[in-house]
Order: C-alpha cells, then structure tokens, then sequence
C-alpha cells in the first residue's frame, strides 16, 4: 500500500491511496463516517425558553453544534466505569443565560470543562426579542456516527484515481486540451496526459480523433479520497482514529474466529 498526501489542512485532507481494493476504500469511508466516537448535545434541559423556537428545535441546533475535545479524555457513556449514569470521564455540561434583546451564539454555550467547547463560536442559535430569556443546561457526550448525524465526524468520499491509455497518435489533442472541463488535460506530441482533476467525464473520449483512440478511466486499486472534519476533531486525526476502529474490528474478529475451534 502506498498513501500519498495531496492537501492537508486543520479542516480538510486529501490522499491518494495506492494497492487496495474497493471493498477496503469503502471500510475506511465507513469507519470514518460512522464509527470514529464525537462529542454532541446529547440532552437539554429547559428553565427558561421565551423565543419563538420550540424547546426540541433549540435542543436541536445545539447538538449540531461541532465541539472541540480531547479523545483522550472521554470514555464512551457505555463503556465508562460509571456504567452510564454519568460522571467528569464521559460528560460534560454546557449552560446557557441569555437575556433579550439579542442573538444568542454558539460562543454563549459557557462549558465546565476546557477542551470542549463549540468549534466555531459565531453559529447563530435563535434570536431573542426584548425581555425574552433562555436559560438551559445541556450535556454532551461521545457517540458514534451511525447512531445520529450530531456524532459524524467528517464527510468523506473517494473516487478511482484516473488514468489514460492511448491507442496509437490522437490528431487532435490540442484540441481535447480546450474542451476538458476540469482544465485535466494536457498535450504532448500527439499524446495526451490527465490530471487527478480529471473525473472522468468521458468528453475528451467522445472527441477524440480518430474514434477509440482515447480511453480514459479510473483504476479501482487506486483511489482518492477527501476528508472533510464536520466535528470537533482535525481531519488527519479522524483517519488515525477510524483506522484505529478498523483494527480493533478485525482483532476482536480474529478473537472470535478462534474461539470457533
Ligand atoms: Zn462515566
């Protein structure tokens, strides 16, 4: 296997993934997406809501809410020594006291703990009219992807890397390099070479002079995936953590296949 990184941002990073199958490109897209544990609003609870929005509706947009923490730091609710019921080691509450006239911020969640906190502090919340108040205390907690959208850690997809073959001269390849509509395409004595922009489209196939000369398409042991952090965790630290995921899948697996003997 060989990874090469294209891009790599806080936010955002893209790599390209070298000798594996589909099957396992679509284990990792899994894995991130679903099983990589987040910090959410998991509960609120009301003492005051004066706005126009719903006690559910607020809860609501507070738990989409991205929040930063330390995954060092939490256990799941349902592997914590406190069996659940709640303790420093798996939750973690966050308040809010507001007092109209104003709009009521992301950055108004006040936290008890440092490392969580909302990830980008200006996401509105609801508006508050003149002498309208809210007052709620809400805790978060790690869960999975799968089990609600508030936990996904990231949104990711992957493509085949794009490759093209030539079958003898193309006569018109400076012409392909204009029509390509990702600008993927450049020309070279009668030949043409793709970028990993390319996705491709098949346009620069249809032109092509003389027909079928030109094919051009993804190899499916090549793949290129981006990653986009949607939660409080860095891009490159999901990936660390689904593959970590993915590997006590398969040990617990190998764990269970003996005991099959
Ligand atoms: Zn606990």
């Amino acid at each position: 296997m060989k990874i090469s990184i294209m891009s790599q941002t806080d936010r955002e990073v893209k790599f390209i993934v070298e000798g594996i199958r589909p099957a396992f490109a679509n284990s990792l897209r899994r894995a991130i997406m679903g099983e990589v544990p987040i910090m959410a609003i998991s509960t609120v609870e009301f003492s005051a809501n004066d706005s126009v929005l719903y006690d559910e509706t607020i809860a609501h947009r507070l738990a989409l809410v991205p929040l930063t923490f330390d995954p060092k730091n939490y256990n799941m609710p349902n592997e914590c020594k406190c069996e659940g019921k709640g303790c420093s080691q798996c939750q973690v509450t966050l308040v809010i006291d507001k007092k109209g006239p104003t709009t009521v911020y992301s950055k108004d969640l006040k936290s008890s703990a440092d490392d969580v906190k909302p990830m980008l502090p200006d996401i509105p919340i609801v508006e508050l009219a003149e002498g309208q108040k809210l007052k709620l205390e809400a805790v978060a907690k790690l869960g999975l992807g799968k089990i609600h959208a508030k936990w996904q850690a990231a949104k990711v997809g992957y493509r085949y890397y794009p490759e093209a073959q030539t079958e003898g001269k193309i006569s018109n390849a400076e012409e392909l390099v204009k029509i390509c509509p990702k600008n993927a395409i450049t020309a070279k004595d009668g030949n043409i070479l793709i970028s990993e922009e390319c996705d491709t489209c098949q346009e620069c196939v249809r032109a092509a002079k003389p027909e079928g000369s030109l094919i051009v398409k993804g190899n499916p042991n090549k793949f290129i995936f981006t990653i986009e952090s949607i939660s409080g965790l860095n891009a490159a630290d999901i990936v660390s953590l689904a593959i970590d995921v993915l590997r006590e899948k398969a040990k617990e697996f190998g764990k269970q296949v003996k005991g099959l003997k």
